[in-house]
């Protein structure tokens, strides 16, 4: 499941716990309310809350109104306890206060579900994401530590700085083993922590994806494109050793990268060829893009295989 089917299937949980609770509510509420002394005070409550709501805050009205609110509800639930209720059992147990468990606060979806995201991807077994951090992160099994420090500096801004950068891409280049796939796991798992949607791909899954787009129904294309185009963070890993697909392979690469750039959507990718060598092998546009000081940050680690030591 890609980050998005993941959030899909976290809200539609969390909707199921609120109809749950919910109509737990209902049941004791109705129970309740056949006593007609809490139902005065019950409709009581609500009018002044409603009331309180329309006043600015800290005024002399509305701490009265405050106080009153709270003798009231004291009265519910010495009524509630004559009838062997607890208060508790009419309030909703929501597993989110902000957005009760709705998964969308206005357009936008709650944090509670992209923490959960987080949680459900660290946690699952063939977690591509779920080992190193910048906390956590071995720079000693680099060569040039004092080089690779300022990298993964740089690159922990670029995430940290992820909604106001210039910046849209950041090229990792580097010989096999020299750690580039460990340094982007470093941004991807950042990322998720700061509450972001990432898609992590290699260049073969992409290439993929891009031949399942290319071949699809029209109706069917979007939802095969959208979650690549739309994550806050797409990572591609070992960019060069796709094969390239006449018609296929490039021009949707290119298609994808000049998209996530209109929309400030920020990528990473890792690469063995130069970007001689990527020139070479893809569109110019493309290039020009990753190669463009103004809109692309590119690092280029040389290391001895780190996977031989
Ligand atoms: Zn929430």
């Amino acid at each position: 499941m890609n980050y998005f089917e993941i959030q899909k299937q976290l809200i539609s949980e969390a909707n199921q716990h609120k109809v749950l609770v919910e109509r737990e509510v209902d049941n004791n509420l109705n129970i309740a309310m056949q006593d007609k002394a809490f139902k005065k005070l019950f409709v009581e409550i609500k009018d002044k809350k409603r009331e309180l709501a329309k006043l600015s805050n800290n005024t002399k009205e509305s701490r009265d109104l405050e106080k009153s609110i709270l003798s009231i509800r004291k009265k519910m639930i010495e009524n509630l306890k004559e009838k062997n209720i607890s208060i508790q059992s009419i309030i909703p147990k929501y597993w989110c206060r902000i957005c009760k468990d709705s998964g969308v606060v206005g357009q936008d979806v709650c944090k509670c579900i992209s923490a959960r995201v987080t949680n459900y991807l660290r946690n699952s077994d063939n977690n591509p994401l779920n080992m190193p951090t910048f906390k956590n992160a071995d720079l000693s099994i680099f060569e040039n530590k004092e080089f690779i420090t300022k990298v993964f500096d740089t690159a922990k801004q670029f995430i940290e700085k992820m909604n106001t950068t210039k910046y849209n891409n950041f090229t990792i280049i580097g010989s096999v083993g020299a750690g580039k796939t460990y340094l982007m796991k470093c941004m991807a798992n950042h990322a998720l922590d700061l509450g972001k949607s990432v898609i992590d791909l290699s260049s073969f899954r992409l290439n993929q994806l891009f031949l399942d787009y290319y071949t699809s129904s029209i109706r069917d294309k979007n939802s095969i494109i959208d979650p690549v185009l739309n994550c806050d963070l797409l990572c591609i890993d070992d960019l060069g050793c796709e094969q390239l697909l006449n018609n296929v392979t490039i021009p949707t690469l290119t298609m994808v990268i000049n998209e996530r750039n209109a929309l400030n959507k920020k990528t990473i990718i890792t690469t063995n060829l130069s970007l001689d060598e990527i020139r070479e092998r893809y569109d110019y546009r493309l290039c020009s893009r990753l190669i463009d000081k103004n809109v692309s940050i590119t690092v280029n680690i040389e290391n001895k295989d780190l996977r031989q030591k």
